[in-house]
């Protein structure tokens, strides 16, 4: 639909613009610290603790973000066979092997230079992660932080702030945090200062509660934006920007447009017949064609797993409470971390939440070579969704970082059948889905 005339015009498609020249700023921000020689923080998605680092001025680098670029800027092939060469198995997680070959190349990425970390801070939310750090620790002798979050024990057992056992678990998440805050003084050479603390997670909180608000109006038919590619521009910000006032300011106009786009019945550039959830991490060798695949066929993903657990659980939109700062970190880390794991484990009530939440006719697990830790049991996860809901859904594998192993033509013929599928499904009288409320 065209957008209506006026002074809001401009607001549509500003998400997309602003998020490439925050990514843009960033970038070059890392480039200044890489030649300055100053000390970086190397984080990763799932529980970055970005509010904190920014308290010590560390610039924080996100080694995942980092490596999913070389592949959607279709160099990622090339860093691989660095690694390869270097002696890293052709099976082991694409991101940790383009990063080992950015290391080696000087920090030298498709966007620019990164700067060498002076520290690693890491969560159990990956096991990959804890390997990935020792490689860092010894190329460059640096201390690494593992932040133990106690995870989901099975489906349903999650407990909440004011239950005791909830809160054994975050007086350890506490505890931890007291412990990397004098390390964080230490490499970084400032002291720290709460009251910057209280101001960046004022800013986290400002972006959790628009991420979102952002999410749930997603249920707009049509959908406001494609979970799966604007999502992951979203994603970026997300990350790099967390608990800064950019970050705040980007999200805030973000639900604007959203909003905008909502109460227009402005959706995406894709005619939407089908409405998708999206499990796993995207395929982002052939990122474009990937996408197309589904949306020529009108097929737009209205939400993923993805965007839950690549947040680090943000999309809850946990608030903190600044009146109790380092208490509140270790709650809102907690809840959020957890999520992201559940989001990677216990994934079925999450899907049965979307599908009726965000009204999706069908479900696409992507389950991917290189990651075990977010396609192991995708099969199974699929099985137990079937179990409880009559949903039309698709299981293709390829990768994220690999192009080796990304067959387009076997995709392609697979996805087809899928969309065949939905078209006689409707035609019978299934799957019909009560429309989704803004
Ligand atoms: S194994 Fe998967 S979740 Fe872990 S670092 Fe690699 S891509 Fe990320």
């Amino acid at each position: 639909m065209t957008p209506p005339a006026g002074p809001a015009t401009g607001i549509v498609g500003r998400g997309n613009d602003d998020g490439a020249r925050l990514f843009r700023q960033w970038f070059a921000q890392l480039g200044e610290a890489a030649d300055a020689d100053r000390p970086s923080a190397y984080v990763f998605v799932m529980g970055s603790l970005g509010e904190l680092m920014r308290t010590f001025d560390l610039p924080v680098v996100f080694p995942e973000i980092n490596s999913l670029q070389t592949a959607v800027r279709r160099v990622a092939h090339e860093y691989l066979n660095v690694a390869e060469d270097y002696g890293y198995s052709p099976d082991i997680c694409g991101y940790v092997k383009a990063d080992v070959a950015a290391q080696l190349r000087g920090g030298q990425l498709p966007m620019g230079r990164i700067p060498k970390p002076a520290i690693a801070v890491y969560t159990n939310a990956c096991n990959t992660y804890v390997k990935w750090a020792e490689i860092w620790e010894r190329m460059y002798g640096i201390p690494v932080f593992t932040l133990d979050v106690p995870g989901t024990r099975a489906d349903g057992t999650q407990t909440w702030p004011c239950d005791p056992d909830f809160e054994h678990d975050r007086r350890y998440v506490e505890a931890q945090l007291r412990e990397l805050i004098p390390l964080l003084e230490k490499v970084s050479g400032v002291r720290f200062d709460v009251d910057r603390l209280r101001e960046a997670m004022g800013h986290a909180n400002t972006m959790g509660r628009a991420w979102k608000r952002v999410l749930e109006l997603n249920a707009s038919r049509p959908a406001v934006f494609n979970a799966l590619t604007d999502g992951t521009i979203y994603l970026g910000v997300a990350n790099g920007f967390r608990g800064a006032p950019e970050g705040a300011a980007y999200f805030t106009d973000l639900v604007e447009e959203m909003a905008y786009k909502s109460a227009h019945g402005i959706g995406t550039p894709t005619d939407e017949r089908w409405r998708l959830l999206f499990v796993g991490v995207p395929c982002y060798p052939i990122f474009r064609r990937f996408s197309e695949m589904f949306t020529e066929l009108g097929g737009t993903f209205v939400g993923s797993t993805y965007l839950n657990f690549a947040s680090g659980g943000a999309n809850l939109g946990y608030e903190y409470d600044l009146a109790r700062p380092v208490e509140s970190l270790a709650e809102g880390v907690l809840i959020g971390v957890r999520d992201a794991m559940d989001n990677m484990f216990h994934q079925t009530p999450v899907l049965l939440g979307m599908l009726d939440q965000l009204g999706a006719d069908g479900i696409v697990y992507h389950p991917i070579k290189s990651c075990r830790t977010v396609s192991t049991g995708l099969a199974d996860s699929r099985r137990a969704l079937l179990a409880a809901r009559d949903v039309p859904s698709l299981f293709i594998e390829s990768d994220m970082m690999d192009r080796r192993v990304v067959s387009e033509a076997q995709l392609k013929n697979r996805i087809d059948a899928f969309f065949e599928g939905l078209v006689s499904r409707r035609a019978l009288g299934g799957a019909a889905r009560p429309p989704a409320q803004a």
